[in-house]
């Protein structure tokens, strides 16, 4: 509000100074024209051009007059008229409408640029609030989920004619829920703090081959379980950078691998130096994915394939380009819907 005020002002006090301009300029005129009238009744020159004082004093306060008018519409018509819809745009914008937009165009270049300006702010305005918009949804909607399952097995629970094998199974089940929403809620607060720009954590030296290794260890019961045949070369490499967050990397893309990969298939792990960076590949013969999955899976959310979608929240691969490109390195995915994917991960060193 306090905003609008001063922009009203400060438009009120732009009119009231080019009026002022305007007017000045008129009454300069009609000085000039007066002294310049005398000075030639005076020298006896006026006969010569065949005018009378008063036809000639009029004749000149005419065309001042008319320049001055001139003046007035066109900065009326070019520039306040403009600026005023400049100013109706931003109060409009202030009220968290950001799908307005100026299409008036001047002969002035600097208000053009000004309205560019405007119109790209909004733009921006717009994407940021519907991803916010988004995000919003998606978190209620993953949350909603698993908290309903709790609600429903708790409900269950209270059943005291239940057998020994359901209860246990009901337990197990809200376990499971407690842990997605547990996880969601620890990769919600990692994304926010790393898209804070400010957020720093502290740069170690370490094994690189060990970090990975070790994320390999962590989902040893479920490749054990899937009988999936496991291919590793990785040679002693010592890494700097954020260690805690470079784990969550690892985690995730074998994690995926491991998740994404039936019974008895087989995953490679290969890390390989160069002079400057390090490639991390993590490939399996799992079940793959379209063009159009592999197109959107570093987004937030995003899953998918439905099958597995309990098993995740889709946030891992976002977790992971954020990690990866905060190091100063990429990622990317190549994938065949029934073949497999492959995943590389190249970090500077
Ligand atoms: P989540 O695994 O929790 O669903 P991610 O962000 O880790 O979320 O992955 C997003 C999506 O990318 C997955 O839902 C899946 O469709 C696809 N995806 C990721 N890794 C693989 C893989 N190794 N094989 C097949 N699909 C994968």
């Amino acid at each position: 509000m306090k905003n609008n005020n001063l922009n009203n002002k400060s438009l009120r006090s732009l009119r009231k100074y080019l009026t002022f301009v305007i007017f000045t300029m008129i009454i300069i005129s009609i000085l000039l024209a007066a002294v310049f009238t005398l000075a030639l009744a005076y020298l006896h020159l006026l006969p010569k051009v065949g005018a009378s004082p008063f036809g000639f004093l009029f004749g000149i306060l005419g065309i001042s007059v008319a320049i001055a008018s001139f003046f007035a519409y066109y900065i009326n018509e070019h520039i306040l008229r403009p600026i005023r819809t400049l100013s109706d745009a931003s109060k409009t914008v202030a009220t968290g409408n950001f799908n307005v937009r100026i299409d008036v165009r001047t002969d002035i270049e600097e208000l053009n640029a000004t309205f560019d300006n405007f119109n790209n702010m909004v733009t921006e305005l717009n994407s940021i609030e519907t991803l916010r918009n988004d995000f919003v949804a998606n978190v209620s909607h993953e949350f909603k989920t698993p908290l309903s399952a709790i609600e429903g097995y708790t409900m269950l629970l209270q059943d005291e004619a239940l057998s020994e094998a359901e209860r246990n199974d009901y337990i197990s089940k809200i376990t499971d829920n407690t842990r997605r929403l547990s996880s969601l809620t620890g990769d919600i607060l990692l994304i926010s703090k790393l898209d804070n720009q400010t957020f720093a954590s502290e740069k170690l030296s370490f094994r690189l081959d060990e970090q990975i290794r070790e994320a390999i260890l962590t989902y040893e019961p479920a490749w054990t379980d899937k009988e999936i045949e496991l291919d590793i070369d990785l040679p002693e490499i010592n890494y700097t950078g954020e260690e805690n967050l470079l784990l969550q990397v690892w985690l995730n893309l074998i994690g995926n691998a491991v998740k994404f990969t039936p019974k008895g298939g087989r995953i490679t792990v290969i890390m390989t130096e160069f002079q400057d960076s390090v490639v991390i590949t993590i490939a399996d013969n799992g079940i793959g994915m379209d063009e159009d999955t592999a197109k959107h899976i570093f987004e937030k959310f995003y899953q998918g394939d439905t099958s597995h979608k309990s098993e995740g929240n889709g946030l891992g691969l976002a977790l992971c380009k954020k990690i990866v490109t905060r190091a100063g390195g990429n990622i990317s995915a190549d994938s065949t819907l029934g073949k497999g994917s492959t995943v590389t991960v190249k970090l500077p060193k």
